[in-house]
């Protein structure tokens, strides 16, 4: 079978290549990949900055936002045939520590979890791939091709029951919503807190294209430039743009008693905001920032109930792009109107 394959840390090593058929020891369930999407971290992984190949291998396949259906479900009783799947990225550390000895893999303490097509297990973008049947997570068959985007859903289903978890601590509820950022993260977070029955704004730097109307068609509130310039304070805000900028002024608008939690990873200056500063306006309302990163299987199984009760029309305009695996270089260029771009292996 083929596979999209690259050595890690090595620039420009990405091929669509010949591999072998995925190992019995990867799992008892074989799958026929359907689709895999692509985000930052596989365009990090091929340009050489992120990923480790399997103990013992050079090679690492690619992919995690995986879509899938089964072969062959071997032993296990709760998958048949035909069902449409995903697979969970992250497995348990080794140890473990103690959050992976009870299944919250994505709080892991020692970060020597492993990660499929990201960290020491190959991925997802195979034409056929195995999986062990706890890892696999069933999708409503009525959700086709858009399957393929319950992976970043499942860290939108975290950070929300951060925020929710994190709110119990006094007498609130989050009543207005922000989103920061209005890339497929972002998107499905307006998503999500709607389904939620929350008052939803979302703000992104675009005026034009395909975002604006998006989170119109949600029911959410569209914004661009500041968020100082809003003209209400949100009780929660979920940060997806990672930029220094953007999480000040998030932080300086975010209303009394309010949870900013943080989804984004980005780098460099504090833009001007002297750290003191900033922990004086989170001291003085009483503020919570929250990092949220990865998902464990309750935020899988969440994920997937939202998928499904999500808007067909509107989930197929958050895929922008359908590439050929063939063309797999096509797939990690962005381009201005792109959300989410996925690589299509079989019909769904
Ligand atoms: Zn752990």
């Amino acid at each position: 079978m083929k596979a999209i394959t690259v050595e890690p840390k090595k620039p420009g090593s990405a091929r669509w290549e010949e591999v072998p058929e995925p190992a019995v020891s990867e799992g008892s369930v074989l799958v026929e990949a359907v689709a895999v999407g692509v985000c930052g971290t596989d365009v990090e992984i091929v340009e050489g900055k992120y990923g480790w190949p399997p103990p013992g291998q050079t090679r690492l396949v690619l992919g995690h936002e995986s879509l899938g259906r089964v072969l062959d479900p071997g032993p296990s009783g709760g998958l048949r045939k035909g069902d449409l799947v995903v697979g969970i990225v992250r497995r348990p550390d080794p140890v473990p520590c103690p959050n992976c000895a009870v299944g919250e893999w994505d709080m892991c303490r020692n970060g020597e979890y492993t990660e499929r097509g990201i960290k020491e297990i190959h991925g997802y973008m195979s034409e056929r791939w195995r999986i062990e049947p706890e890892y696999a997570i069933k999708v409503d068959p009525s959700l086709g091709i858009h399957g393929v985007l319950l992976e970043p859903m499942t860290v939108i289903a975290k950070a929300l029951e951060q925020v929710v978890a994190v709110g119990q601590r006094s007498f609130w509820e989050a009543k207005t919503v922000l989103v920061t950022g209005a890339g497929p993260i972002g998107l499905l977070a307006a998503c999500g807190a709607k389904l939620h029955g929350k008052d939803v704004h979302v703000l992104d730097r675009v005026e034009a294209g395909p975002k604006p109307e998006l989170v119109r068609a949600l029911g959410a509130t569209y914004h661009s430039g500041s968020v100082l310039r809003l003209p209400f304070e949100p009780d929660a805000i979920i940060e997806c743009t990672g930029v220094g900028s953007v999480i000040a002024d998030a932080i300086q608008k975010i209303g009394a008693g309010g949870v900013l939690c943080l989804t984004g990873v980005g780098g460099g200056g504090l833009s001007g905001y002297a750290v003191a500063d900033v922990a004086a306006k989170v001291v003085l309302k009483n503020n919570v920032l929250v990092g949220s990163v990865n998902a464990n299987k309750r935020h899988w199984y969440k994920a997937s109930q939202a998928l499904a009760e999500a808007d067909r029309r509107w989930l197929s305009r958050l895929i922008t792009r359908r590439e050929k695996p063939e063309s797999f270089e096509q797939a990690l260029q962005r381009t201005p109107d792109d959300i989410k771009v996925v690589i299509q292996f079989s019909e769904a």
